[in-house]
């Protein structure tokens, strides 16, 4: 192995990932002063959160009655039962506050005409406990609301003189003997140098991975390197059967059209030009939620109704929507629609079709983003020195399925949140402990290896390898064929990471490499998905079983808990914790409530 200096760097905290979650945790932890360095492959403001159109979920009532129980309610229903009650509630309770703060930053919303938040309609957020109107609930910049947020909370950050590392690649968690996290290694990829960052708390918010699949509407850096860190590290991975398809992804591309679209009016058509959804949830109709339409739209193409020559999309209709409406609340998508597709939104309707956008599953933690090592004695032991939050956790609030807007919530709750815990756990006065160098060696064995890898199969040739595989076989429709299959190819796909070769032998600027790093990360999460929707025999959620239609909740109301080894995962269970954060006797939600019933829209 060729020999790697280092540059060690000491701090409170070290947040790798600078998107919605890294930034409000950064933000969070420097406000209290905590020594923090933000690592991030990308500039801040590339992240993938830049890429939010419709919104973020609060329920302010600023467009007519609303109110955290009927917002925990929409979750827990949306999350059909598998979310954690303590959790949710405590997502719900504090979003209006996040969304406040966020205003107070700077963040600039779209206004109503007496100068309150806007607030747009959005798929499964209710009335009256789901018996009432679809809630106008969803803050938004326009159909750029990831895009303001992110901007705000890099501001904010530097102002708090919290320090950024940026395109710095992280590589490995360091672990010590007895399971404290201690810091991660970093690659940095503009001069090829290494880098020990040495912190008592290390906050991962390295995003989904979106990108295990050929079609998804996120970034290509969405490749779930927090869970391939935490899966090498020996650490769980939860619920990751549970990956949501948008119904609106343009056809071909798989650039996303926010439901917002839905939301200010547009709606679907199938080759008879009939508004289906209609037929299929008579009272939200374009409004269920994402995994419900999803899958109605797939049953229309595969029932001869799609439209195109090949029958194989559906058209999402915005013409009859005023043109000055759709210029103000919907520019992005307008302009999207133009690029993408070619479609005048005006006058013609947009190609769309169900594409893999969000993954509820993810590092498991608790409503402090704190990082769970579940056993069989303590299923929410909690692992020191470690946090996770946004969609590269797994608190667990999206439960089966993620309402629309409740992720750009999620980050912002749970990044604070974090930044709350870390700043009565971590000690500012105490010195650093020296990072294991067991640890370290071990993560720059690995790398050194890949570095110098000289196999037979590309990195790009596995990759899309693997995207195929699990696009086909593990969809929104799954069968116990085409699962127990995808799990044998998925695991011989992942055997041949050992016959990889990368071209490219120099440390500076090496995208080989790094899509090779990337990979390794894909691969774990990918495994854990696979696996945990072949072994959960029911319907829940976004995992739609043709072999189990039904939900059952006696013997699948618990959390898959991952642990990978290699190319196989060990599959255990966690129970959901059913408990809300207050007694109903404490103003908190009547239980009957939040009880499980069937999930129609
Ligand atoms: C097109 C699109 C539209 C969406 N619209 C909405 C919406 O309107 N409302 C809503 O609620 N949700 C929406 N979502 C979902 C939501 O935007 C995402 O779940 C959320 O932005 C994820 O944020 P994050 O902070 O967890 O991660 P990301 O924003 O993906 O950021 C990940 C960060 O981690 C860093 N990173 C990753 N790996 C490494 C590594 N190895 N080393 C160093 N740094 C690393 C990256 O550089 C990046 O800074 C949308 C998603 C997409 C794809």
């Amino acid at each position: 192995m060729a020999s790697y200096e280092y540059e060690v760097h000491d701090y409170d905290v070290v947040v790798v990932g600078a998107g919605g979650a890294g930034l409000r945790a950064t933000l969070g932890m420097a406000e209290q002063g905590l020594r923090t360095a933000c690592v991030t492959k990308v500039f801040p403001t590339r992240s993938h959160t830049v890429a939010a159109q419709g919104g973020i979920a609060a329920s302010l009532s600023n467009m007519g009655p609303d109110n955290w129980q009927w917002h925990m309610y929409d979750t827990v229903k949306g999350s059909d039962w598998l979310g954690d009650n303590d959790a949710m509630e405590y997502l719900v309770r504090h979003a209006p506050q996040a969304v406040y703060e966020l205003e107070h930053y700077g963040v600039p919303f779209s206004r109503t005409e007496q100068g309150k938040i806007y607030q747009r309609p959005f798929g499964g957020h209710t009335t009256e406990f789901g018996e009432g109107p679809p809630v106008q609930r969803t803050c938004a910049a326009a159909d750029r609301t990831g895009h303001a947020i992110l901007h705000t909370l890099y501001g904010q950050s530097l102002k708090q003189k919290a320090e950024f590392y940026i395109e710095y690649f992280a590589i490995d968690l360091i672990m010590s003997e007895d399971g404290v996290c201690q810091g991660v290694v970093a690659w940095k990829l503009d001069d090829g140098t290494i880098h020990i960052f040495n912190a008592k708390m290390t906050v991962l918010a390295t995003g989904g991975y979106g990108r295990a699949y050929f079609s998804a509407t996120s970034a290509h850096t969405c490749t779930g390197d927090g869970g391939g860190m935490v899966a090498r590290a020996g650490l769980a991975l939860q619920d990751m059967e549970f990956v949501q398809f948008h119904p609106t992804g343009i056809y071909g591309s798989g650039c996303l059209i926010t439901e917002g679209a839905r939301g200010e009016g547009g709606y679907l058509t199938n080759s008879e030009g009939e508004r289906f959804m209609e037929r299929y949830a008579p009272t939200y109709k374009d409004l269920a939620s994402r995994d419900v339409v999803s899958r109605c739209m797939t049953m229309e193409i595969r029932e001869g109704r799609g439209v195109g020559s090949e029958g194989d999309h559906i058209h999402l209709n915005l013409s009859h929507i005023p043109a000055e409406t759709l210029a103000e609340r919907l520019p992005g998508i307008s302009e999207s629609a133009k690029i993408f597709a070619g479609v005048d939104v005006t006058k013609e309707p947009i190609p769309v079709l169900p594409t893999v956008h969000y993954n509820m599953g993810g590092i498991p933690t608790n409503y402090w983003g704190e990082v769970l090592n579940p056993t069989a004695e303590n299923p929410d032991a909690v692992t020191p020195g470690l946090m996770a939050v946004g969609e590269a956790g797994c608190a667990s609030v999206h439960g089966a399925n993620r309402l629309g807007s409740n992720s750009l919530i999620d980050l912002v709750v749970f990044g604070r949140a974090a930044a709350i815990k870390a700043g009565q756990v971590v000690d500012r006065e105490a010195g650093i402990a020296k990072p294991n160098q067991a640890s370290i060696d071990k993560a720059l064995g690995r790398f050194d290896g890949l570095r110098y890898a000289k196999g037979n199969i590309s990195t790009a040739e596995l990759r899309l390898d693997l995207q195929k595989t699990m696009q086909a076989d593990a969809a929104v429709f799954r069968t116990d064929k085409t699962l127990a299959e995808g799990v044998k190819k998925v695991e011989a796909i992942a055997g041949k990471m050992d016959d990889i070769s990368v071209s490219d032998r120099s440390l500076v600027w090496n995208s080989d490499l790094m899509e090779t790093l990337e990979l390794t990360n894909l691969m774990p999460n990918a495994l854990a998905t696979i696996v945990g929707a072949e072994a959960r025999k029911e319907s829940r959620g976004a995992h739609a079983h043709e072999d189990y239609p039904d939900r059952h909740d006696d013997e699948w109301r618990k959390h898959s808990i991952m642990r990978v080894h290699g190319s196989k995962v060990d599959l255990t269970y966690r129970p959901v914790h059913t408990d809300p954060l207050t007694s109903e006797t404490d103003g908190g939600i009547e239980l009957k409530r939040i009880a499980p019933k069937k999930r129609v829209y």
